[in-house]
């Protein structure tokens, strides 16, 4: 459904500028090829409650700020063009995660290549941590752009800020469109060396204690600049 909106105050005009931005930054860095993935940003003010998205097939370089669709937690859409075919998951993770204030999906190689085995990513690594807990899981493979797939996408997000999505790439949620971008880039960066080491074999997993101790660090000591916290 379309509605009627008043045009887009600066600060909602920036947050689309930076949308797009972010998008572009996602192709540039290597976690994202084309037309595919997509971005989006919570967007409130006081008529308005809900989230800007990419909208579906136009190349991010041509995309105008005023191409971003606003749409309502409720699913209605404000705009000319159509919303990026997955703002099902985009709407259901604003309204179950109060901490997700971006999103950004990404067909990244790496997730994408472990994901079409049906594969999360344990904790070969202390940085899985980085997503918010002791695995990133793979969530099973649905249809895009249905209710099941979104579903899905949120249970495997429970408790973390990422996941893969089976035979399909990865979703990274964030506190700002920055620190989900870098997420996105750290997860595919996990995912690489996995399958690197899985090369040469099973690769050493870490205990529960040990990423306790991981996660604790996290929480009391913060984290470098390059990684993505809530
Ligand atoms: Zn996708």
């Amino acid at each position: 459904m379309k509605g009627e909106r008043t045009l887009p105050a600066t600060e909602e005009r920036a947050l689309r500028e930076s949308v797009i931005a972010t998008a572009l930054a996602m192709n540039a860095a290597g976690i994202n090829r084309g037309k595919a993935g997509n971005v989006s940003a919570r967007w409130r003010d006081s008529a308005f409650n809900g989230f800007l998205i990419t909208p579906t097939g136009v190349p991010y370089r041509q995309t105008a700020p005023e191409q971003i669709v606003a749409m309502t937690l409720a699913g209605e859409t404000h705009g000319a063009l159509l919303p990026s075919s997955e703002w099902r998951f985009h709407r259901d993770i604003y309204a179950a995660r109060a901490d997700a204030q971006a999103i950004v999906h990404t067909h990244a190689p790496f997730a994408t290549t472990l994901a079409c085995m049906h594969r999360g990513i344990p904790p070969f690594h202390y940085m899985v941590a980085v997503a918010g807990g002791k695995d990133i899981r793979c969530a099973d493979y649905a249809t895009f752009g249905t209710q099941e797939l979104s579903d899905l996408a949120v249970a495997a997000l429970a408790g973390r800020r990422a996941c893969l999505l089976a035979n399909h790439g990865m979703i990274a949620v964030g506190a700002s469109l920055e620190k989900a971008l870098a997420l996105a880039v750290e997860v595919e960066t996990l995912a690489e060396m996995y399958w690197r080491a899985l090369q040469i074999g099973e690769p050493v997993v870490l205990t529960d204690v040990e990423m306790d101790v991981v996660l604790e660090k996290f929480r009391t000591y913060g984290q470098p600049q390059s990684v993505a916290k809530p």
